[in-house]
């Protein structure tokens, strides 16, 4: 078999496959090669999630002529000289290979031009091929434009994803470059709309201007110098945590870094502490001797092998632990005494209802012996009764009659009662319900949500609410406006991130607007076409709008309402598995009495 040498192109290709997956590595790699050219200011500009142009513009060294052409071929590196180079890099890029591969796949323009320089130059390479080189008049830096991504490997082009994921990918990178550069001013354009705009700032204020005031002011430092590494950065406080890991960051070197193993060591400081599967934040710098790493294990470089793993998790561990307690000594909780107390502390204070068993009560009469709990009609919080005759829902027989449970003389014809301000109890034929109220009504609003022609009803809001959105949150909410409609919100986008809310679902009240958009928008991105997180981000919707307990109910609201729960396919569970009814009858009697 003869061996053929492969044609610089499609070597060049092929490395691209590893360099370059997705719009969103065009993006890193600009970036951190403006970076190691000394920008102190880089735009990045985006059209159609990175399909047909990516643009990174900074105000670094810039490039002559000669060093503009060599860039782009393979190998090209101004970054390492000699093998004994690539032990003590600090700069980002060392490969020489992400500008070669870059132009083997998309059309791209060069405009370069140093600080000595009259005229800049004009590169322009088409699958490799340089097309021309001219003298252009343009600022010191380097702009360059990536257009058309795999215009010359249609497979490839198939491959990407939807325009949020692609987006979502390249916004991202974006911040993990821009969370780790606080000194460096960052701007990212999306179709021309300006999705950040961060001004050169401190660590804590980077990360205040891309997730929130409020947002950083729950964060504490953690800072340690030792000789294997220097920690410097910030972790959640107790009352901030999230869903998922995505506000994780490690930067080791500067770099962005992948790594479960710290991120252990920073969760298990937390053990306790935080609800059910909720991961605490963090924004943390490791600097390490470059010789005592290897990042050259993974071919996009955001998975490192440290020498000296184990110190360094160890004293992750202990920083966020002394943190913590830091930050409870300045008034918040303190963990040491919530992790040994809470669940003492949670079993006295939670009133659930109490059901004594004496023979001689009969629930339904009307003198005030109710056979609950005496506390609880001390406290105000008994029951409602309704008596009305003519509101009996459609689909249930609430007969007294056909209840089991004879009714005394003085109330014949009690339906339903409202308990606890909470349950609504119910005869039904053998049976006796006891219906969260709640979770009725989240069961029936989640139906609703999820049926085909599902969209939500809306109310006009008299007057819109305009709110200032996060940055990122802005994007999500631009791409899923149509999302948002069919869940009964319709926001326009008014600028500088604010909306206004001009309708919201009917039944909600204005002044959970903004939380319940918001709430939404950490859905995963509102990946609605998903089934399982449509359930669960219905679901949640679900709860917000769902009649809360203690709210004053008719009896025509009551009626209405089981009416509406027995018409469901399930209306004893909610879709997560969690109980709507308790029924008690003949059998559960038998037990206790
Ligand atoms: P690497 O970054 O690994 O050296 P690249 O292919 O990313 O390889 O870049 C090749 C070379 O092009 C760099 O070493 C650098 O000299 C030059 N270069 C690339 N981008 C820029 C830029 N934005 N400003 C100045 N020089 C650049
Ligand atoms: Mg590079």
């Amino acid at each position: 078999m003869a061996i053929n040498i492969l044609p610089p192109l499609v070597a060049n290709q092929i490395a691209a496959g590893e360099v370059v997956s997705r719009p969103a590595s065009v993006v890193k790699e600009l970036m951190e090669n403006a970076i190691d050219a000394g920008a102190t200011q880089i735009t990045l500009n985006v059209q159609d999630a990175g399909r047909t142009l990516v643009e990174v513009i900074d105000n670094g060294s810039g490039m002559d002529e000669e060093d503009c052409k060599k860039s782009i071929l393979a190998h090209a590196t101004s970054k390492i000289n000699t093998a004994e180079d690539l032990h003590n890099l600090t700069t980002m890029g060392f490969r020489g290979e992400a500008l070669a591969s870059i132009v083997s796949i998309a059309q791209v323009e060069i405009a370069t031009k140093q600080e000595n320089e009259q005229m800049g130059t004009l590169l322009v390479v088409e699958g490799g091929q340089i097309k021309s080189v001219s003298p252009t008049a343009c600022k010191k830096g380097t702009a360059i434009k990536v257009k058309n991504i795999f215009f010359n490997v249609p497979a490839r082009r198939n491959f990407l994803k939807s325009d949020s994921v692609e987006t979502s990918h390249i916004v991202s990178n974006f911040l993990n470059v821009a969370l780790a550069y606080n000194e460096i001013a960052f701007t990212l354009y999306l179709n021309g709309k300006p999705m950040y705009n961060l001004m050169r700032a401190t660590q804590k204020k980077r990360i205040a201007d891309v997730y929130g005031e409020n947002f950083a002011q729950n964060l504490v430092s953690i800072e340690q110098e030792l000789d294997v590494v220097k920690v410097k950065g910030y972790v959640s406080k107790i009352d901030l945590s999230r869903k998922t890991k995505q506000e994780q960051y490690f930067f080791v070197n500067r770099r962005f870094m992948k790594s479960a193993y710290f991120a252990n060591a920073i969760e298990k400081a937390y053990q306790g502490l935080l609800p059910e599967r909720s991961y605490p934040l963090f924004f943390v710098h490791l600097t390490v001797n470059p010789k005592d790493i290897d990042v050259n294990i993974h071919p996009t470089k955001t998975e490192i092998k440290f020498i000296e793993d184990k110190i360094i998790y160890s004293v992750l561990f202990s920083l966020t632990r002394q943190a913590l307690g830091i930050s409870n000594l300045s008034g918040r909780m303190d963990f040491e005494k919530k992790s040994i107390n809470f669940p003492e502390t949670r079993n006295s204070n939670v009133n659930f209802p109490k059901i004594s068993y004496n023979k001689s009560y009969n629930p339904f009469s009307q003198n005030n012996e109710l056979g609950f709990t005496q506390s609880r009609i001390e406290n105000n919080t008994g029951f409602d009764m309704f008596t009305s005759e003519q509101s009996e829902p459609s689909d249930i027989k609430t007969s007294a009659i056909n209840s089991g449970i004879s009714a005394t003389q003085s109330s014949p014809s009690i339906q339903q009662m409202v308990f606890l301000n909470k349950y609504i109890v119910s005869p039904l034929q053998e049976t006796l319900l006891f219906v969260d109220i709640h979770k009725a009504s989240t069961n029936i609003i989640f139906h609703r949500l999820c049926s085909n022609t599902g969209k939500i009803a809306s109310q006009a809001l008299l007057l819109p609410i305009e709110h200032r959105f996060a940055p990122m949150d802005c994007y999500i909410l631009l791409e899923n406006s149509h999302k948002l409609q069919k869940l009964g919100f319709e926001m326009s986008f008014l600028k500088d991130n604010t909306f206004s809310i001009t309708a919201i679902p009917v039944g909600t009240n204005p002044e959970n607007a903004v939380e319940l958009v918001e709430d939404l928008i950490k859905h995963e991105n509102l990946d609605i076409d998903n089934k399982g997180k449509r359930e669960k981000l219905l679901l949640s919707m679900a709860r917000k709008l769902a009649i809360k307990a203690g709210e004053n109910l008719s009896q025509e609201e009551i009626s209405t309402l089981l009416a509406d729960l027995f018409a469901l396919p399930s209306p004893e569970t909610l879709p997560d598995g969690e109980r709507v009814i308790l029924k008690i009858d003949q059998n559960f009697l038998n037990k206790f009495l």
